[in-house]
C-alpha cells in the first residue's frame, strides 16, 4: 500500500498543474497517469491567452516556447461554402491576445515533468481502477499497471483530486446518475485529429474554424511546421463515410474550398486519431470528499478552444481549497460547498455559452445565417465579441 497527502488522478493539464502547485507548497503529492508520456491526444492544440498566463505562472511557458510553440493572434471563421471572416483575437484585460499552438504530446509532457520538478511523485502507465471508500468518503483508489502486468495496489491519501478527464472513473463510480459516457446515440459527436504539413510555417498566426455538413473543424499551426486539424462530427456523418475519418475528411471537409486550399491537397503527416462519443456539459466539481478539476468536472465545447486553459485555471482555483482540506484532515461539507460554488462561478456560465454558440456553428443553416451577418459591412467587428463570449477570463 502507498500513502500520500494528496493523490491526483490523471496527468493531463488539470492534473499536472494541480500536482505541481500542491508540491510547490510542500504537499506530499502522488499523481497516477494511465499513459506513458509523451502521448498524442485528439485536440485542436490551441492554448488560449488565459492558459498561456497559467503556463507562465507554473514556470512551463519557456519550455513550451523552446519546443517551438507557434504564436496565434487572430482567428478565421469559414462556412461550408468557403465564405470567411477574419479578426484579431479579443484582447482580454486578464491575459492579452497572444495564444499558442503546441502539440499535446509536447505540452502535456512539459507540464507533467514540471510536476515532478516541483517534487510530485509521478507514476505513469498506472490506471486508477476504482475508489477506496470509508463510509461515503473517498480515501484513495485501487490502481494497477495499465498493461495489467502487475497486481492491484491500494493508494491512500488525505485528499483525492480527480483530473482524469471527461470519462472520469471517479465521477462515474461516485455519481452513476451522470449516465454512461461511453454509450452512443444517433445524436452523438465524435472527435478526430491529424497533422498536416504547414507550407506557410505558421505565417498566418491564425486559428481557423471551418463549418461543414455534419460538424466543424479547427485548423491551427503547431511546432515542427505542422498544422493540427481537429474536428467533431455527428456519428451519422462518420457512419456515412464507412467509419473512416480519412473518407469523412475527403467527402465532407474538402468540399470546403478554403480548407482544401489551406491544406494544399496533400495527405496528413500523421495517422488519424478518433475519440468519442463526446458530451459537452457541466458535471460535479466535488463528491464524497473528493475534488474534480478539468474535464472531469465539466467539458466545454471545443468550439471555444478553452478546454486546456480551463483545466489549468481550475487547478489554480482549487489550490486554496486543497490546502484547507489537507489542513482539516479531509474536505469538509462546508469546504466542498465553497469549492463547488467557486468552480461553478468560474466555469459553468462559459461552458453553457460555448455549448449554445458551438451548436449554432455545428449546423449548416444557422452557420450560414451567422456568416451572412458577419460578412455585412462592419460585420467582422462582431467576431471578437463572439469569440470573447466563449472565453473564461481570469476566474
Ligand atoms: C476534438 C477536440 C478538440 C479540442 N481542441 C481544443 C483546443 O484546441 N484547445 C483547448 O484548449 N481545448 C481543446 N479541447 C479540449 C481539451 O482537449 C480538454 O478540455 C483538456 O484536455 C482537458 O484537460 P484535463 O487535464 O481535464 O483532461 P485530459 O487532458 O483528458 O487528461 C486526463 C488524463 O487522465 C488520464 N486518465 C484517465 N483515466 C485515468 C485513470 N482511470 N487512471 C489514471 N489516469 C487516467 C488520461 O490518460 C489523461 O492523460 C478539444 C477537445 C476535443 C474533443
Amino acid at each position: 500500500m502507498t500513502r500520500a497527502d494528496l493523490l491526483v488522478l490523471g496527468g493531463g493539464p488539470a492534473g499536472a498543474a494541480m500536482a505541481a502547485l500542491a508540491a510547490r507548497r510542500g504537499v506530499r503529492t502522488l499523481i497516477v497517469e494511465r499513459d506513458r508520456f509523451p502521448r498524442d491526444k485528439v485536440c485542436g492544440e490551441f492554448v488560449s491567452p488565459e492558459g498561456c498566463a497559467v503556463l507562465a505562472r507554473l514556470g512551463v511557458l519557456e519550455s513550451v516556447l523552446s519546443k517551438g510553440a507557434m504564436p496565434i493572434d487572430s482567428c478565421l471563421l469559414a462556412d461550408g461554402r468557403g465564405r470567411s471572416v477574419e479578426a484579431p483575437l479579443p484582447d482580454l484585460a486578464s491575459a492579452g491576445r497572444r495564444a499558442l499552438g503546441i502539440s499535446r504530446s509536447a505540452l502535456d509532457e512539459a507540464l507533467l515533468r514540471r510536476a515532478a520538478v516541483e517534487g510530485a511523485e509521478v507514476r505513469e502507465s498506472t490506471t486508477a481502477v476504482r475508489p477506496l471508500l470509508e463510509g461515503d468518503r473517498v480515501v484513495g483508489v485501487v490502481a494497477r499497471p495499465s498493461d495489467a502486468s502487475g497486481p492491484e495496489e491500494e493508494i491512500r491519501a488525505g485528499l483525492v483530486v480527480a483530473a482524469d478527464g471527461r470519462r472520469s472513473m471517479l465521477q462515474r463510480a461516485l455519481l452513476p446518475g451522470i449516465g454512461d459516457p461511453t454509450s452512443t446515440s444517433p445524436s452523438s459527436w465524435f472527435g478526430f485529429k491529424a497533422h498536416f504539413p504547414d507550407r506557410t510555417r505558421g505565417f498566418s498566426r491564425r486559428i481557423e474554424l471551418f463549418v461543414f455538413d455534419g460538424g466543424y473543424a479547427g485548423l491551427g499551426p503547431v511546432e515542427g511546421d505542422r498544422l493540427d486539424l481537429a474536428l467533431i462530427a455527428r456519428v451519422e456523418a462518420l457512419r456515412a463515410s464507412g467509419s473512416s475519418p480519412q473518407r469523412l475528411f475527403e467527402e465532407r471537409m474538402l468540399r470546403n474550398p478554403l480548407l482544401a486550399q489551406r491544406l494544399g491537397g496533400g495527405p496528413p503527416c500523421s495517422p488519424w486519431k478518433t475519440i468519442g462519443p463526446l458530451r459537452f456539459n457541466v458535471r460535479h466539481p466535488a463528491a464524497s470528499g473528493a475534488i474534480f478539476v478539468g474535464d472531469a468536472a465539466g467539458t466545454i465545447d471545443p468550439f471555444s478552444g478553452e478546454g486546456i486553459s480551463n483545466a489549468l485555471s481550475a487547478a489554480e482555483l482549487a489550490v486554496p481549497f486543497v490546502m484547507e482540506a489537507l489542513a482539516s484532515g479531509g474536505l469538509t461539507g462546508a469546504q466542498a460547498s465553497a469549492w463547488k460554488a467557486a468552480w461553478r462561478r468560474a466555469f459553468a456560465p462559459v461552458t453553457r455559452r460555448a455549448r449554445v454558440l458551438g451548436s449554432l456553428f455545428r449546423h449548416p443553416k444557422p452557420a450560414f445565417l451567422a456568416m451572412s451577418l458577419l460578412r455585412l459591412p462592419h460585420g467582422a467587428r462582431l467576431l471578437p465579441p463572439l469569440v470573447a463570449a466563449t472565453r473564461t477570463g481570469a476566474p
